[in-house]
């Protein structure tokens, strides 16, 4: 199959009729959102979502998260309550994905058997204006291969993705670069299953009952079910070993200082720490205080850190709080948690 990648707007009416004809004849769509690439399918039909599965080569019990054109869209797919929507007045449409019991329109294969359906209402003007000329509810999981950092431009998309799916539409890098904040809700309590931009504390100010389930944090243990599937698995993962280095306990620099002369390795810093080290294989997070920069940052440098074909890569260990927590969580399993420092 030629995979065809088409720059656009929300203008781009052509394109985006294309794409809506190809989603609605079951077929494979790349779009971009606000947090990552999402590779998307009509979630209505069971075929087309069984081929997200196979061109990501995603475990079929992960399941998809539903995108909807408008917060009152969910009636459709999901029966929801009240908390939804005064989350939905503040966060829609934004980097929120709510999970919520699902009505029968939405097949098991989209929810991986599970009687609850996450959805999300983007606010990228082009999955936007998609989804609104589709007509359809689209199941977009983010558009990398399984085990890959997920793809924040176009071409990370084509890499992933070249001769599996027609075509990627591309509308830039993504804002956020990390996915989706992920939550699960009763009508008065909230669970937080995968952080994103959209934090506990902003979270807290519409409802102060937040929990943060255990597998954000830390290894699951033996025998442990996930309430987020996708927690399980070793995510976002460079073909290289990294390490985090807990800096309260370990000078990052004189280690890393230190393994640039014995190993073959990248140093994932801080902007403010390049003249410090050795000017080789360095991956430059951000300033130390600019997390937005270092969450958009994120997948693009685990990648680049593969390009490299180093050995190690050496990286601070993140905050586990605010707008951090993401980053931490990405990082935490893309180092099968291998902290150095405690
Ligand atoms: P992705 O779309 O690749 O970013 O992954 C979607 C994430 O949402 C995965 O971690 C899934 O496990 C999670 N998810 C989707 N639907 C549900 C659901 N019904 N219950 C719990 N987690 C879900
Ligand atoms: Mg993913």
């Amino acid at each position: 199959m030629i995979t065809e990648i088409f720059k656009v707007d929300e203008n781009s009416i052509l394109e985006l009729e294309k794409a809506s004809k190809l989603l609605n004849d079951g077929e494979l769509v790349a779009i971009p959102t606000e947090t990552v690439y999402g590779l998307g399918a009509n979630a209505l039909n069971k075929n087309a979502c069984l081929n997200i599965f196979k061109a990501k080569g995603r475990p079929s019990d992960n399941p998809l998260i539903v995108h909807i054109a408008k917060p009152e869209d969910a009636e459709k797919i999901a029966y929801t309550n009240e908390l939804y929507y005064k989350l939905a007045k503040r966060f829609m449409p934004g980097p929120l994905t709510v999970i919520m019991p699902k009505r029968d329109i939405i097949p098991y294969e989209v929810t991986a058997g599970l009687e609850t359906v996450a959805v999300r209402c983007p606010e990228h003007k082009v999955a936007h204006k998609l989804i609104e000329i589709a007509k359809i509810p689209i199941a977009a999981p983010s558009a990398n291969t399984s085990g890959k950092p997920s793809p924040t431009t176009a071409q990370h998309v084509y890499d992933d993705m070249n001769g599996k799916i027609p075509m990627i539409l591309d509308g830039g890098e993504c804002k956020f670069g990390v996915e989706s904040t992920v939550i699960s809700i009763t009508n008065d309590s909230i669970m937080l299953l995968r952080p994103g931009s959209i934090t506990v504390e902003a979270l807290k100010e519409i409802c102060p009952n937040v929990k943060i389930a255990s597998a954000v944090k830390e290894e699951l243990k033996q025998g442990e079910t996930a309430l987020s599937p996708g927690m399980k698995y070793k995510h976002y993962a460079p073909k290289a070993n990294l390490y985090l280095v807990n800096d309260k306990n370990i000078n990052f620099i004189e280690l890393a200082k230190e393994k640039q002369k014995t190993e073959n390795c990248a140093i994932m810093c801080y902007d403010e720490e390049i003249s410090l080290l050795e000017n080789k294989n360095l991956l430059p997070v951000g300033k130390k205080d600019d997390v937005k920069e270092q969450t958009k940052r994120l997948f693009i440098l685990l990648r680049r850190a593969d390009d490299l074909c180093v050995d190690t890569v050496y990286a601070h260990l993140p905050y586990d709080e605010g707008e951090s927590l993401a980053i931490y969580n990405r990082m935490i399993r893309a180092c099968a948690h291998r902290v150095l420092g405690g």
